[in-house]
């Protein structure tokens, strides 16, 4: 800082050590300028000394005149010797140590100088006292411009050069000497007063020259710290200015979402004041603009709330369930609101609107339309139970008397009576195996089908359906050939009873579509996991675009047409197949045959059977002998009566009694107490399920069988059998073999202690 202009700086101190700081600095310069002027010096002492030198020969004689100048040259050598040294180092000395240095040369030249000016006593010529005086005179004018840096060092130099001279006038006494000493005085005091004068020009220049340095460092500083400031500026700038883009595209993407959302939505604050909505929300509410212009939620609700059917004010906001709002225009408006937090803390509520008028129909009449369905469904299922009942019942005298005409081999009958019997026989199955189909396809759609996985042998099942077909191929002369050893099978996981239905189902139509003296190959592979059966037939064959439709229910190909059929039984053998986890195709080359295959998994493990398997049907049971048994049958039909007469009747040492009654069936068991009770379900007056219940109370029968014998053969009626108690659950038709073994069996049984 500059001192001569006087600024006061705040802080003294810092002001203080500023100011030290400048000065030396200053003083450094001064210093360097007087050193860097040395060399002028020196050649000025070296024009100047020899024309003195010349001048003063006279008066100082050789040798005075010689040590002048060997003391000259040797100042000469000294100045240069300590500008040489401060050149190369001027840190090695301390400032005022240079500056002593510095005036030792000054002092010494100006003692040269002055010596010639004293010199002039000893001569009269004003010529050469004229000469000194101008020399000096000049010297120190020269001296102004080299020694006024270091002012000190100008006036000791002025002073030492000139008093000699100025002394030595004054001795002389004359005019002229006095005018010319006095001359010399006002020389010397006019050019110490310029010394001084540009002495301190020099100061202030170089002072202002280093403020000059340091304003232009403070601005440097200042414009780096603008420049960062700048920086920071743009940075912020840039940050903000991507903020606000990021804003900016969050707004257009919540507004394109809003207006996307098929729902009307409205956002409102805690203080119901609202924030953002949909054009949905204004079209479902037909809101008026004013409204949304207030932005006041109450407002808008109570605008809603003129809508309601019932007026009731209901808002979403006080619940966290869907709200049913019913308009007065029909329409149904399901409302729902989330609360919108930041953080943990609620901010608002987001509430959204949904024109649920057409889904909530359409689930109404889909409801209704499912109910219809269930209950056609129900009525389907007791119209088939309600005509299986009645068409059994008639089946079971028909099928049972024919087989018993049968059985007897009647002598009384010729050959076209017996092939009669035969042909009631034949129809008589026919039919009982469309009602079982028909059953079948009711039970499988309802999925009420009831599969009993256990392991079952392939031979078993094998032998068990060839037996079954056998008699059908005698008439066109159809050859059943078995190319597999069945003793290597391994034991399928299946339902014995279905499995055989699906492979007899498949022989049947192998020899029923076959030509006149065909055959039938059965083939049975096993692979890791299934065992495979196929059914190959020399019949007319399939094409491949009906391989799909023959199993849909009651499809028959044309070709086929004048064989019996219904066109359910593929259907059937499907679904069963499918229920038992297995699959089944068919491939044909038509002209050549068909070859229908099924596969099932095989059993993991061998099962041992089950106990009910233990009585099955064996025709060599023996019954001990002399052992009295007695069967009650209850029963009000007497065709079903008199045929089960005839099964006993061949039972050895067996007594059957009749009730056509339920309160008479009660009476005859306890009066009788018999080993096996056959009850019929639908009984005039009590029900069998009735009789059964009084049965079992009663201890004297804990271990009595009683079967059920009935006409109803749907699944849930047999599982109430079940459920209700009875022994077995048998269905009419009764085959007549099977049913007196099932009663040969038991009697066993209970003989042995085994029920
Ligand atoms: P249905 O034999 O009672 O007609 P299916 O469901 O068993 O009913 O069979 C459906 C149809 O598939 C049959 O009507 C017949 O046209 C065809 N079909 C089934 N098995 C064979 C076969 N082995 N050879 C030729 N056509 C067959």
């Amino acid at each position: 800082m500059p001192r001569s202009s006087g600024t006061v700086l705040e802080n003294n101190e810092t002001t203080a050590i500023a100011n030290s700081q400048l000065d030396q600095a200053v003083f450094l310069e001064r210093t360097k300028l007087s050193f860097t002027n040395i060399p002028a010096s020196i050649i000025a002492t070296f024009v100047v000394a020899p024309y003195l030198l010349y001048v003063n020969w006279a008066i100082y004689g050789t040798d005075l005149s010689f040590i002048w100048a060997g003391y000259m040259f040797l100042t000469m050598v000294y100045r240069y010797v300590i500008y040489i040294a401060f050149r190369k180092d001027h840190e090695r000395y301390s400032l005022k140590t240079w500056n002593r240095l510095f005036l030792v040369g000054v002092v010494s030249t100006a003692i040269g100088w002055g010596i010639t000016g004293s010199s002039l006593m000893l001569t009269d010529s004003l010529q050469q006292q004229m000469f000194t005086t101008i020399v000096l005179a000049g010297l120190s004018s020269g001296a102004l411009a080299t020694l006024t840096p270091l002012y000190s060092a100008f006036v000791l130099f002025t002073v030492i050069n000139m008093s000699p001279l100025l002394i030595t006038l004054l001795n002389y006494g004359a005019p002229v000497h006095y005018a010319t000493a006095s001359l010399v005085f006002i020389f010397m005091a006019f050019i110490i007063t310029s010394s001084a004068r540009m002495a301190k020009t020099i100061q202030d220049s170089i002072s202002l020259r280093f403020q000059h340095d340091d304003a232009l460092k403070i601005v440097a500083a200042k414009k780096q710290q603008t420049d960062e400031l700048n920086l920071n500026l743009r940075q912020q700038i840039n940050e903000r200015e991507l903020i606000e883009h990021h804003l900016e595209y969050s707004m257009s993407q919540l507004k394109a979402t809003l207006e996307s959302a098929t729902d009307g939505i409205l956002v409102i604050d805690n203080d119901e004041q609202v924030t953002n909505f949909n054009q949905n929300f204004i079209d479902l509410f037909d809101i008026p603009i004013t409204l949304i212009e207030i932005a006041d939620f109450s407002q808008i609700q109570g605008h809603i709330n003129s809508l309601l059917k019932d007026k009731t004010p209901i808002s979403p906001i006080d619940t966290d369930q869907v709200v049913l709002l019913e308009l007065t225009d029909g329409r149904l408006i399901e409302a729902f609101s989330k609360p919108q937090k930041i953080a943990d803390h609620v901010i608002g509520n987001v509430l959204s609107y949904r024109d649920a008028t057409m889904r909530i129909n359409s689930e109404s009449s889909l409801q209704e339309a499912k109910t219809k369905a269930e209950v056609a469904n129900k009525q389907k299922s007791e119209f088939l139970s309600r005509i299986s009942h009645e068409l059994r019942t008639p089946l079971n005298a028909i099928l049972g008397f024919g087989h018993l005409l049968q059985e007897d081999n009647n002598k009384h009958l010729d050959s076209d009576e017996k092939d009669y019997i035969s042909h009631i026989c034949v129809a008589g199955e026919h039919l009982l195996h469309l009602i079982d189909d028909l059953l079948d396809i009711s039970r499988i759609e309802s999925g009420k089908l009831n599969i009993n996985l256990s392991n079952v042998s392939c031979e078993k099942i094998i032998n068990e359906s060839v037996a079954l077909v056998r008699p059908s191929t005698t008439d066109r002369n159809i050859k059943i050939i078995i190319k597999s050893d069945l003793k290597v099978m391994p034991f399928i996981k299946a339902d014995h009873t279905r499995c055989k239905q699906a492979l007899v189902n498949l022989l049947s139509n192998a020899i029923k579509y076959n030509k006149e003296s065909g055959s039938v190959t059965l083939t049975i592979s096993a692979n890791n996991s299934h065992v495979h059966f196929e059914v190959k037939d020399t019949g007319a064959g399939i094409s491949e675009e009906n391989f799909k439709e023959i199993f849909q229910p009651f499809i028959r190909l044309k070709q086929t047409e004048k064989a019996k059929g219904t066109g359910i039984g593929l259907t059937i053998t499907k679904r069963l197949i499918d229920i038992m986890n297995g699959s089944i195709g068919v491939e044909s080359t038509p002209g050549e045959g068909s070859t229908f295959w099924f596969e099932l998994p095989i059993a993991s493990t061998v099962e041992t059977a089950s106990p009910m398997q233990n009585i099955k049907l064996s025709p060599d049971t023996t019954m001990p002998a002399g052992k009295q048994h007695t069967i009650l049958y209850v029963e009000d039909e007497p065709l079903n009566q008199a045929l089960l007469k005839s099964i006993v009747k061949q039972i050895s040492n067996t007594r059957l009694l009749m009730a056509a009654t339920g309160e008479e069936g009660i009476e005859i068991a306890l009066a009788e107490k018999p080993d096996i009770i056959l009850m019929d379900i639908n009984l005039p007056g009590v029900s069998g399920y009735e009789v059964l219940k009084v049965i079992k109370n009663d201890k004297a029968f804990s271990k009595t069988p009683v079967f059920a014998l009935s006409a109803n053969a749907m699944p849930d009626e047999i599982q109430r059998g079940r459920d209700a108690g009875f022994f077995d659950y048998l269905i009419k038709p009764i085959n007549i073999d099977n049913t007196r073994h099932l009663l040969r069996n038991t009697l066993s049984m209970i003989d042995n202690d085994l029920i």
